[in-house]
């Protein structure tokens, strides 16, 4: 297991749709772990492949928040079968647009189907931070970041602060 970069905005990898996994093997389990490992020392609640450069429809999460008590889920090939019309706000944050937030709105609940870890097939009922987290891990599966969501002039605003912030890093 180990930690791996993090690709952060605006990375044109990110854009990229990820693809659909054939099957759930030693491969794809190691990726889970390595993905696991990079969250947790992020420190984040959710990651998709992608975010570490690999398209293959991949999420790990744990909203746990807890150290000595870890939860973590895996969800391979994900669907989304059924939202709620209600909506909820949350004030989203992501590992791939470091220290940048806004309140973003989705479905307050939904109905997820996907693989395990182990290639079998469940169903997930989510409501609150889970159902909001699956969706915005979900997002970057089609390579959509939740600043799309904000007016063209807060997006841009953000974007060319990642962009300062990448400069500064590499000429100090
Ligand atoms: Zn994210």
């Amino acid at each position: 297991m180990s930690v791996k970069i993090i690709l952060t905005e605006p990375n044109k990898l990110l854009r990229q749709v990820s693809k659909t996994v054939e099957k759930v093997g030693e491969e794809e389990r190691m990726l889970m772990d390595d993905m696991l490992d990079t969250m947790y020392a992020a420190p984040g609640i959710g990651l998709a492949a992608i975010q570490i450069g690999v398209p293959k429809r991949i999420i790990v999460m744990d909203i746990s928040r807890d150290e000595n008590k870890k939860e973590p889920m895996y969800f391979v090939n994900p669907v989304i079968k059924n939202k709620n019309e209600e909506k909820a706000k949350y004030e989203e944050g992501c590992l791939s647009v470091p220290e940048q937030f806004a309140e973003i709105e989705r479905p307050n609940a939904c109905e997820v189907e996907y693989l395990d870890y182990e290639g079998k097939k469940q169903m997930l009922n989510a409501d609150g931070l889970l159902a909001t987290c699956i969706q915005h891990e979900m997002d970057h599966l089609e390579g959509i970041l939740f600043i799309d969501y904000l007016s063209k002039l807060k997006k841009s605003m953000i974007i060319k602060k990642l962009s300062k912030i990448r400069v500064n890093r590499e000429i100090f």
